[in-house]
């Protein structure tokens, strides 16, 4: 018995002479939650719409629960798609709303309600039953919209965007509650966002896309900490990984960031000399020193603070940001003597964008 749910080998999505999805490779554990993440147009909703079978594959295998689903209409496939809220039917009530998949595939009136009570009680929604979507918030609409998806026994959930028409409260709110519904319910789910803090933090395993590709995949904190390349070290991370061009020294140990002023480093590992590379690092990664010890000194251009943390912008070419979780007092104009740990420094190849290894 395989205990991968959903599993997706050499998958190719065309439409027409496009090529949306280009050989997906993705499997997915029972009980796992997974955010597919990337940038509008990545293919996200175009792999989610093919697993759910709203869309017909080109090429490929998709397996769900052991059998083979190619060409399987969507209601055969057993999986529940959650839509943003507003995907509620407006003129029933919040039970008409639940029961109502279940009433059109014959299920008695005594046994819905009785399934609509079960589901309503687990989403916090029982007093609600008789309630129209209008006479809601948006945040026990989402839910409606969830207990409509549970009601059906699925064998995977599939999310798409559900909390983008929330206000930024109430996404963070809905987050933890989607995340701890799955939880106890023992569900799969599959969770499209565009999103990569809502991934992070979601999500046991993050796909990133880009253009139809896998750019990498793996869990939330593995992406963080090893990206396999430029493309998801910058969408991955908040505020985004400085980027500087550098070159390596002859002595093939050391970088020369090429910044204004330029900048020599120590290599975190050895590296062809005179190699051209990008070097990475993250702005919460880059903290003052005292000046003895200062690996960068950099030009302050502008600061800004929110109360618990100060975002410096440097006066430099490119401009690198740095977030300090710590109050302190710096003006444009000064030079800040900065450090890091080495193992925080990412190379990659200035051509392929590709991770050294
Ligand atoms: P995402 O969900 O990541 O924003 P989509 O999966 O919706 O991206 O779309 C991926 C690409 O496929 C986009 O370039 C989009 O324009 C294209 N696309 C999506 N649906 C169709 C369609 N029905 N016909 C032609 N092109 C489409």
């Amino acid at each position: 018995m395989t205990t991968h749910q959903i599993e997706l080998a050499g998958v190719n999505k065309y439409y027409g002479a496009y090529h949306a999805l280009r050989d997906i490779n993705l499997k997915i554990r029972k009980g796992s939650f997974v955010a597919l993440v990337g940038p509008s147009g990545c293919g996200k909703s175009t792999l989610l719409r093919s697993l759910a079978g709203l869309e017909t594959i080109s090429a490929g295998d998709l397996v769900i629960a052991g059998a083979r689903m190619n060409g399987v209409p969507p209601r055969k496939r057993d999986l529940a798609m959650v839509f943003q809220s507003y995907a509620l039917y407006p003129h029933m009530t919040v039970e008409e709303n639940l029961t109502y998949s279940l009433r059109m595939r014959g299920v008695g009136k005594a046994e819905a309600r009785r399934k609509a009570e079960e589901v309503a009680a687990t989403t916090g929604l029982s007093n609600l039953l008789g309630r129209y979507p209008r006479e809601l918030s948006g945040g026990q609409r989402q839910r409606v919209a969830m207990s409509r998806a549970i009601i059906r026994n699925p064998k995977a959930f599939l999310f798409d965007e559900p909390l983008s028409n929330l206000d930024a409260a109430l996404r963070v709110h809905m987050r933890k509650e989607i995340r701890a519904l799955h939880d106890r319910l023992g569900a799969t789910s599959v969770y499209v966002t565009h999103d990569q803090i809502e991934a992070m933090t979601m999500a046991d395993h993050v796909v990133v896309m880009r253009q139809g590709v896998i750019e990498q995949q793996g869990a939330p904190l593995e992406l963080y900490d090893r990206p396999a390349n430029q493309f998801v070290a910058g969408f991955i991370g908040s505020p985004a990984m400085n980027f500087v061009p550098a070159r390596a020294g002859a002595d093939g140990q050391s970088l020369v960031l090429d910044l204004d002023p330029p900048q020599t480093l120590q290599s975190p590992k050895p590296v062809a000399a005179g190699r051209a590379l990008t070097v990475g690092i993250r702005p919460e990664h880059l903290q003052l020193s005292g000046e003895a010890d200062a690996a960068l000194r950099l030009p302050v251009g502008s600061v800004e603070s929110t109360g618990a943390a100060t975002y410096v912008t440097t006066a430099t070419q490119p401009e690198l940001v740095i977030v300090l979780n710590s109050r302190v007092t710096i003006r444009p104009g000064e030079m800040l003597p900065l450090h890091f740990d080495p193992s925080h420094l990412h190379l990659f190849d200035k051509e392929t964008q590709v991770r050294l290894a």
